[in-house]
């Protein structure tokens, strides 16, 4: 069943989500070779319960930790652990919260150091994909045209979508119906109305669609082990345009540095 949420609800919601902003904006400040990703998990979960609220991904499921930090051919759900980072490698970051009751969910995928173009374009190309499903996140739409936009921008460029995973509603609990493809056909799925809220997170990789997980239960990765981008907003949808809930300004602040 669909949650619809009232103009409070969204409130409480976005006051999450913003907070994930800032969170990751914290770890952006600390991106660079030699970093181990257990020391952005650290900062993340300080970070979170500083400002009043409490990591959403920890104990989800299991799952061990503030943050999802998936790096290159990684997709989602990679366990922080002792690796540094190094230069050239890109790293996925995916991060929950819990305030006032309600989640909030955002992920942005980072550049360490210098990385080469094919990669830096498959990470412009991935948040570009963002922007184009949050597009058709609009009262009177269905989910199958986000999915459609998304698909259709990434593939001219022979990107892989992934379809195992997929994106959300967003409220009380983490996932939420209806789930959100980030492939699909226009004019199909659920219909869109105000008071949904939707988590879209296209997970694109630069060779093909397939993906294996890793023996930890968690990790999932190309089965080619060519480099994946995952980016994340959560939005409320309304008549017209979405309202986007969450943000990547404070990064983008910290990454034009
Ligand atoms: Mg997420
Ligand atoms: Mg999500």
């Amino acid at each position: 069943m669909i949650q619809y949420k009232t103009d409070k609800e969204i409130c409480l919601i976005k006051e999450s989500s913003l907070l994930v902003g800032k969170t990751l904006a914290e770890v952006a400040k600390l991106i660079r070779p030699g970093v181990k990703t257990i020391e952005l998990d650290k900062v993340a979960e300080k970070f979170i319960r500083d400002h009043g609220a409490v990591p959403g991904f920890k104990g989800y499921g299991g799952f061990p930790n503030t943050l999802c930090i998936s790096v290159n051919e990684q997709v989602v759900h990679g366990i922080p652990d002792k690796r540094e980072l190094k230069d050239g490698d890109i790293v996925s970051i995916d991060c929950g919260t819990i305030l006032n009751g309600f989640y909030g969910d955002s992920a942005y995928t980072f550049a360490v150091g210098e990385v080469d173009n094919e990669t830096l374009l498959l990470l412009e190309r991935t948040k570009e994909s963002l922007y184009k499903g949050i597009e058709m996140a609009v009262s009177g739409k269905r989910i199958g045209d986000i999915g459609f936009e998304i698909q259709n921008y990434v593939e001219q460029f022979g990107y892989g979508v992934v379809r195992d995973l997929v994106g959300h509603g967003l409220g009380r609990n983490l996932h939420e119906k209806p789930e959100v493809p980030n492939y699909g056909k226009r004019g199909t799925g659920v219909k869109l109305k105000e008071g949904m809220v939707l988590a879209i997170e296209p997970m694109i990789n630069l060779g093909t669609k397939d993906i294996i997980q890793e023996k930890d239960g968690w990790t999932i990765r190309t089965v080619d082990r060519k480099p994946s981008a995952h980016f994340e907003h959560d939005v409320a949808i309304r008549k017209g345009k979405a309202e986007i809930l969450s943000t990547f300004e404070y990064i983008e602040e910290v990454l034009n540095k």
